[in-house]
């Protein structure tokens, strides 16, 4: 049974509530995840976009991603923490950022992509299977096995 999960910015302005788990959850160690996560990759979830409920002001941040998909980082306008993504070749998504859960035990992560980008010195969990870039199909594919 699903029990959903919540989550927010620092400060408490941007708040969400997703009516699901988690569907996918992967480490991402590209450029621009590092570049806007304070540490060397970020945590996404993958829930549809139909299960998710924001309130508070979020701001975005768009960038082009390898793949040339835009990639909208969205952030609180007070703290700056970000909050979650959309990515324009995954419409209907949504892309929870794990480091803002309230409660990130449900967070696990299933994969590591983008592994190439990482610094040497990074550990990394052997146990997931991880890819260099973006796998061929998406993460969705990794997951369905
Ligand atoms: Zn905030
Ligand atoms: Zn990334």
């Amino acid at each position: 049974m699903s029990q959903g999960f919540s989550g927010g910015c620092l400060c408490g302005a941007v708040r969400y509530q997703s009516s699901i788990d988690p569907q996918i959850v992967g480490h991402c160690y590209c450029v621009d995840c590092r570049k806007s996560s304070g540490t060397t990759h970020c945590t996404h979830i993958v829930i549809p976009e139909d299960a998710f409920a924001v309130s508070g002001e979020v701001k975005f941040y768009d960038h082009p991603a390898d793949s040339g998909n835009i990639v909208a980082r969205g952030f609180c306008s007070v703290c700056g923490s970000p909050s979650y993504s959309k990515n324009s070749g995954m419409p209907g998504m949504i892309f929870p950022r794990a480091s803002s859960l309230d409660a990130p035990e449900i967070a696990k992560p299933q994969m590591i992509v983008y592994a190439s980008r990482a610094p040497s010195w990074e550990i990394m969990d052997l146990a997931l299977p991880a890819f260099a870039t973006m796998p061929e199909g998406g993460p969705q594919e990794v997951v369905d096995g």
